[in-house]
């Protein structure tokens, strides 16, 4: 893929990292995974409705890979290994970015086949596209693939029998349940750290997207738009806050390589998706060489097993209850 890059495509400049707060949380015990969705910016779920030409696909899936190459050499300057959740089609189209992923010692993960929602899709279709999908990663990266996040974290209490379909095809934990209010998304009293979640007859670890709890409310600033948007303190506090609260046992944030790539075509989105967005887009890279600065990562597998150690120990839920 970057022989095929086009010189018009530039590698998007590491922003200057103004200085952060001091590192308090940095080196302690609380495990912080940095993850990333990797996916072409069109397959957003605000794009659905809209016809992408094929030419234009190309200009994405190019700028993918190329701000992928840019990730991983910042995880690596700051010896840094994060979980990649990979859309199965672009192992099977780019097996090489998958490898370099692999290589430099970041877990490989599933976030489905093509990024179709689990709501628009029967078990049996579900069961096919985690199918496909992990066997396109694993044949790829010559590793177990045993993560998994659905695109626009689609597990809600409509399709609690996901779970018991990711149970059955062998994977450790999930990522998917986002304890928020949300138009396309969330399960709000789902707790907000670490739990073992119970579909409709089986279970498994979920590891939920960073929250700050308010009282009742629950502010999402694991990543994407909220990230950009909301002050990075925010995030910073929201952090060292959780390495204080004992229920928390580890903290999951999550981003994208278009987040990190300002320059590229913008897609025609209007109103609130637009917002949504491209809100803060010129503030990713700073804020996310801040983040690598402040605090010190795990990746998801590696917390699967240490809490999977203690299970006793975890919060249940029950998705269909
Ligand atoms: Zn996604």
């Amino acid at each position: 893929m970057k022989e095929e890059m086009s010189p018009a495509i530039a590698r998007p400049a590491l922003e200057e990292s103004r200085p952060g707060p001091a590192k308090p949380v940095g080196n302690g015990a609380l495990p912080v995974v940095l993850s990333l969705d990797i996916e072409e910016h069109y397959r957003i779920e605000a794009a659905a409705g809209l016809d992408v030409p094929p030419s234009l696909q190309v200009v994405y899936r190019r700028r993918m890979a190329r701000t992928t190459d840019w990730l991983l050499e910042k995880l690596a300057s700051r010896n840094i290994r994060a979980t990649f959740f990979i859309l199965g089609q672009i192992a099977k189209g780019d097996p090489g970015l998958i490898r370099a992923i692999a290589g430099a010692g970041h877990e490989v993960a599933s976030h489905g086949w093509d990024h179709r929602r689990i709501l628009t899709m029967d078990r049996p279709q579900f069961v096919e596209d985690i199918r496909r999908s992990k066997d396109a990663l694993e044949q790829a990266s010559g590793t177990p693939v045993l993560g998994y996040r659905a695109p626009t974290f689609s597990i809600v209490r409509r399709t609690a029998w996901a779970i018991d379909v990711l149970a059955e095809a062998g994977f450790l934990y999930d990522s998917s349940i986002y304890p928020v209010h949300h138009d396309r998304y969330g399960v709000p009293d789902a707790p907000r750290h670490p739990f073992q979640v119970r579909g409709v007859e089986r279970e498994i670890l979920e590891i939920p997207p960073a929250t700050l709890g308010l009282g009742r409310l629950n502010v999402p600033i694991g990543g994407g738009g909220y990230f950009r948007l909301l002050p990075y303190p925010l995030t910073w506090l929201a952090l060292a806050f959780s390495r204080r609260d004992r229920q928390c046992i580890g903290s999951m944030l999550y981003f994208h390589p278009w987040e990190f790539d300002p320059d590229q075509p913008a897609l025609p989105l209007r109103g609130l998706s637009r917002f949504r967005t491209y809100v803060g887009i010129r503030r990713g890279q700073r804020r996310l060489a801040s983040l690598m600065a402040d605090f010190s990562f795990v990746r998801g597998i590696d917390l699967a097993r240490r809490l999977i150690e203690r299970s006793e120990g975890l919060p249940a839920f029950c998705l269909t209850s």
